[in-house]
């Protein structure tokens, strides 16, 4: 049955394409004429089978991004958390059942994607990388390079308006659309379908590059809309969002993170769109799951509304991920100093934005509660199928930190030695 669909998909796609296009057809076209013909087929079939599910992982990887696609016997990760995240994620892979992976999708080198990536490039074997046309001169970067050398994996940017299959599912190159300055805007961006579902990320990308991406006049409309640059304001531009004009936005960022993601204005963006939230902050992984008509969710969507609150004072907030390593410590240092300040910032920003309140409701941040939902934390190790209380004796090989709703959910069991919260 899966054959004789396929096999009908492609006549049916040649024929759109000789009639429609011709042989001068342009990338833009031919991917046009290619989506057309995918929902069709889709309308037609009376029944999904089974084999057209795709499960679409938000990992829950503190500050960074790092997304699991899962297509039948496909796989694609896009992106790998920061370096403390690697290992974390391969057991989340392995949990699963991924032994390979068919693409891996690094948007951009900032360390709070790529950072977990030598990890998974040496426990994994992958057909594909894909990488941003930004290279960055620092540690990170070179174990990355380093990391794909000593496996001999050779690594592109995918050229705009190319289509991959991913099983059952495919998925359209956005971006970069150019050379920036900017290694966010440099993000490799790209729309992925599974039947009539779409999904959408574009890293950390920003206005700049939103406004390339509408340029192209490809179709970036979308079911769900990874949330570009965590949330953050300098992304998911208003002109962009009317255009993506999703039904879910998911937001991978950590609690109390120092950038203040999701910023208010984000947030505002969204609620007044009618877009429901996800949130890794909140709710940890998230997984979505698509028949090719429906998206059904893990967990229900987040109604806090609640904006990060930036540790760094605005005016001299210079974003971390683009720092050399040797920097990040000391403005570590300087956050603290400065959280005086965007205390007082704040407490101003809540009096201003309590006048501002035009009709609809705005978004304040609210430190007190943030302190009061800290996430319980257990411990996992590298190998065992136990998550375990600070100081457990199983704990001496290798002790990792995790949620506890994060190691419930991946399937870990409570020791029976340390008795760990559950
Ligand atoms: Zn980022
Ligand atoms: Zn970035």
């Amino acid at each position: 049955m899966r054959k004789i669909r396929r096999l009908f998909i492609g006549v049916l796609y040649c024929m759109i394409c000789l009639a429609v296009t011709g042989c001068g057809e342009t990338e833009d076209n031919r991917l046009t004429s290619r989506e057309v013909t995918l929902t069709d087929v889709e309308e037609t079939t009376e029944t999904q089978s089974s084999d057209g599910l795709m499960e679409v992982h938000f990992i829950d990887v503190g500050q960074g991004d790092a997304t699991l696609i899962k297509c039948g016997e496909a796989s694609m990760l896009i992106d790998a958390g920061d370096d403390s995240k690697g290992t974390m994620l391969q057991n989340y892979l392995m949990k699963q059942g991924i032994t390979r992976l068919d693409y891996l999708v690094l948007t951009h080198p900032d360390s709070d994607h790529i950072g977990g990536a030598p990890v998974m490039i040496t426990k994994f074997d992958i057909d594909k990388v894909f990488v941003s046309n930004y290279e960055k001169d620092n540690k990170t970067y070179l174990k990355l390079i380093q990391a794909l050398d000593n496996k001999n994996i050779s690594y592109t940017t995918p050229a705009v308006g190319s289509v991959y299959d991913l099983g059952n599912a495919s998925f359209t190159i956005l971006g970069p659309c150019a050379s920036y300055s900017d290694p966010n805007n440099a993000s490799v961006a790209l729309l992925l379908q599974n039947g009539k579902n779409r999904f959408l990320f574009t890293g950390d990308a920003e206005e700049n590059a939103e406004c390339d991406m509408m340029q192209t006049g490809i179709d970036i409309s979308a079911d769900v809309y990874q949330a570009g640059h965590h949330g953050s304001k300098s992304s998911s531009s208003e002109s962009f969002m009317e255009k993506v004009s999703p039904s879910y936005a998911v937001i991978s960022c950590a609690e109390g993170n120092s950038y203040g993601h999701p910023h208010a204005q984000t947030l505002n963006t969204f609620r007044s769109m009618g877009i429901q939230v996800f949130r890794t902050d909140e709710q940890g992984s998230i997984v979505a799951e698509s028949d090719g008509t429906a998206i059904t969710w893990n967990c229900a969507p987040s109604q806090t509304w609640k904006a990060g609150e930036p540790t760094q004072n605005s005016a001299q907030q210079v974003r971390k991920e683009e720092q050399p390593e040797e920097q990040q410590k000391q403005s570590e240092n300087d956050a603290a100093e400065q959280q005086k300040q965007s205390e007082n910032d704040a407490a101003e920003q809540q009096k201003q934005s309590e006048n501002d309140q035009s009709g609809q409701q705005q978004i304040q941040s609210d430190s007190g509660k943030a302190a009061q939902q800290t996430a319980v934390e257990v411990h996992i190790t590298k190998t065992g199928e136990k998550y375990h209380r600070e100081g457990c004796q199983y704990l001496k090989k290798s002790d990792i930190l995790i949620t506890l709703d994060e190691a419930k959910r991946m399937g870990y069991e409570p020791c029976s030695k340390c008795n760990p919260p559950r």
